[in-house]
């Protein structure tokens, strides 16, 4: 989470989940070193709102997104905003990380493509259905995006990427959205879900992200012209 950055900094533990940091229904922070500066306390007062509410469990989540009451969408942006956190620190489970756990799994292969390992940064950046949206997105906000292969190349060029908030912010949620889908993709088709289609994939992810930033108060477009030019 690009806002949240600063505090990423501070942890101490960057292995950290937020689970390990919840400890008897309290968040129990470990910082690097103490501050006192008002704009950090606000971002942990910020981002333990946006959090708080999440049950942290084991458990596969549902698919949400199709829900149109408002506090049902705000627990999917919620749970959007975990699973980036867990794509920063790499805590996602895939069979890479089951395997370097010592969990017994039969195989290693990506369970999308069965030709790469299935690591974090193969499932949501380089498996061809991952490169294939990324290409849709790429050129549905009409930004030169480099193709990147990591979340840390992603941010490292969208850190540097100058144009106004409301642009970065839409961006932002776009592309969190997108890596979102990918990797529910991956699990319906893990547990063999039917619940999910591929070819609704690239309009899900828009529709989303849409509502997303609608219910951020940022978005004075209609649904039409989003589908157009979002950015
Ligand atoms: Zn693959």
């Amino acid at each position: 989470m690009k806002r949240y950055n600063r505090l990423f900094h501070l942890e101490s533990n960057k292995e950290a989940t937020l689970a390990n940091r919840l400890v008897n229904g309290c968040w129990n922070w470990e910082w690097l070193r103490d501050f006192t500066g008002s704009r950090t306390s606000n971002l942990v007062n910020a981002m333990i709102n946006e959090i708080d509410h999440i049950q942290l469990t084991n458990s596969d989540d549902d698919w949400l997104w199709e829900a149109s009451i408002d506090g049902t969408f705000k627990m999917v942006t919620q749970k959007i905003n975990v699973f980036i956190w867990r794509v920063v620190l790499n805590r996602l489970p895939t069979r890479l990380n089951l395997s370097a756990r010592c969990i017994e799994i039969q195989r290693i292969g990506c369970v999308l493509c069965d030709w790469c390992v299935e690591s974090l940064n193969h499932v949501l950046f380089s498996c061809s259905m991952a490169f294939e949206l990324w290409r849709k997105i790429r050129v549905w906000v009409d930004v030169q995006i480099p193709v990147v292969s990591s979340w840390k190349e992603w941010i490292q060029w969208f850190d540097g990427w100058h144009v106004t908030a409301k642009k970065e912010d839409t961006l932002y949620v776009i592309i969190s959205t997108l890596l979102w889908h990918i990797w529910r993709y991956k699990n319906a088709i893990l547990f063999n879900s039917k619940s999910f289609k591929k070819n609704v994939m690239f309009d899900s992810i828009r529709s989303v992200a849409y509502k997303w930033v609608s219910s951020r108060g940022k978005l004075d477009t209609s649904w039409n012209s989003w589908l157009i030019s979002p950015l």
